[in-house]
């Protein structure tokens, strides 16, 4: 017998494969609508899952472990998957438009292109430093680094990160953690990672890791309970804190601060407050100062209703929240809800992310720190065994497929 196919009446275009899309499309998968054609247009057929990134770059987590597949996940969903890179929207003729490819078109769009830190404010910082997105960069130099410091046994590293926020703070834990692993192969040249935890004397000029933070405090939007955990944990494990120092100008391996302080590094990596992208500006889309698009309860924008905009691109007017995977993460559902309650002609239902939320810090060690509201615990395995436990039960719902 012939089944009967129903015609495609409209088009939903997603952008960018960010963890919100992925939810999406999981779900587009398991609930699908007939008459829809489903499109993703996204730069790369991999993307990281921001929960497990620092502990790849700790060493605990292989490439495939901590990525989304998202050929594989547009299969699931029966949707059509354009790997480019979206430079620019005409929404008056509902139409995306991409580097390489010719325009496409839309009757309802989501937009989940993250963020990226901000280069641009200071001199240098973009040419000399290594962003912490794209983290398929962020990745490349990371590993190429590893790599490098395996082979030619270099005797002195020094490594600056600028920005002291939650991604940073990982990102100084995890590195300085996996350069001690890979050192275990040349324990004359580096301090051994047994030497650093059960002592706490690192042994200094070794490897030297530099935490540049404008702020006085690290994590300056969390309570003051992990503040302080963080700040003690960093402390002894010899990471270098420069608190209160607003970097203004990068040359090559140097970090130059306001106050004068000037620090030699070998590599240096960006992660300073996220920043969206130029063309969004051009687009008639409304945004705020930092030009993330605004978007109300139901996450459409507020100027073209026929455009949601979740994860770090978006700020939700009513519930402003930190730049955060969890909240892009939180967001797939009712995004997917709205979607297909728009193209069904249906009332759309308002979300409210929560307020307080659980935050597992991995220390790149094996242990985590965890927190939710003023309650923090110290370091400890068993946190990172459940941040572990979350994270791989997170990721295995997309192997499924
Ligand atoms: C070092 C580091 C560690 C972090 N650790 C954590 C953590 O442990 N927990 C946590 O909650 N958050 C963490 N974050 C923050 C987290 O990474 C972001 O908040 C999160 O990734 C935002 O998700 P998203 O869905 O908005 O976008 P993303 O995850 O950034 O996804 C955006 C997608 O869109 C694609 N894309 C972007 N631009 C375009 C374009 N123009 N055209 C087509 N495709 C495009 C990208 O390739 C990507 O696939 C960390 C950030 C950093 C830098």
């Amino acid at each position: 017998m012939q089944q009967s196919i129903q015609p495609i009446t409209k088009d939903l275009v997603l952008i960018g494969g960010g963890h919100s899309h992925a939810i999406a499309l999981l779900m587009f998968g398991m609930k699908p609508l007939g008459g829809i054609r489903l499109t993703l247009i996204t730069d790369r057929v991999d993307t990281p899952y921001s929960g497990m990134l620092p502990g790849h770059i700790a060493g605990f987590y292989s490439y495939e472990e901590c990525h989304i597949d998202l050929l594989r996940l547009t299969n699931f969903a029966k949707a059509q998957l354009y790997i480019d890179r979206v430079i620019g929207l005409d929404l008056e003729n509902k139409k995306v438009i991409c580097a390489n490819r010719p325009e496409v078109a839309f009757d309802l769009l989501s937009i989940d292109i993250g963020s990226t830190p901000a280069t641009i404010f200071v001199p240098g910082a973009a040419k000399y430093t290594i962003g912490a997105k794209p983290v398929s960069n962020l990745l490349q130099h990371w590993f190429q680094l590893l790599e490098k410091v395996a082979e030619y046994q270099q005797e002195a590293l020094s490594i600056g990160i600028v920005g002291g926020g939650a991604g940073g703070v990982e990102l100084a834990l995890s590195m300085q953690a996996h350069l001690y692993q890979v050192s275990k192969m040349y324990p004359l040249k580096f301090s051994s990672k047994r030497e650093v935890m059960d002592n706490n004397t690192p042994k200094q000029g070794a490897l030297d890791i530099h935490l540049f933070q404008r702020d006085t405090q690290l994590m300056p939007n969390h309570h003051w309970s992990v503040q302080r955990t963080v700040k003690q944990l960093m402390i002894k494990r010899g990471i270098q804190l420069h608190l209160g120092e607003s970097v203004c100008k990068v040359e090559p391996g140097k970090v130059i601060c306001k106050s004068g302080l000037t620090v030699e590094c070998d590599r240096i990596f960006w992660v300073t407050q996220a920043s969206a992208p130029e063309w969004l500006k051009t687009t008639g889309l409304t945004t705020d100062d930092q030009g993330f698009i605004l978007v109300n309860d139901t996450l459409q924008s507020l100027s073209h209703e026929y455009v949601f905009a979740t994860g770090d691109i978006a700020t939700m007017v009513n519930h402003p929240r930190p730049k955060a995977g969890v909240f892009a993460v939180r967001q797939g559902k009712p995004l997917f809800e709205n979607l297909q309650r728009f193209l069904l002609d249906k009332p759309l239902k308002p979300y409210t992310p929560q307020q307080q939320y659980l935050s597992l810090i991995g220390t790149g060690d094996g242990r985590a720190i965890a927190t939710r509201g003023c309650l923090t615990l110290p370091p400890h395995q068993l946190l990172w065994q459940w941040k572990d436990w979350i994270d791989r039960r997170f990721m295995e719902q997309f192997r499924r497929g």
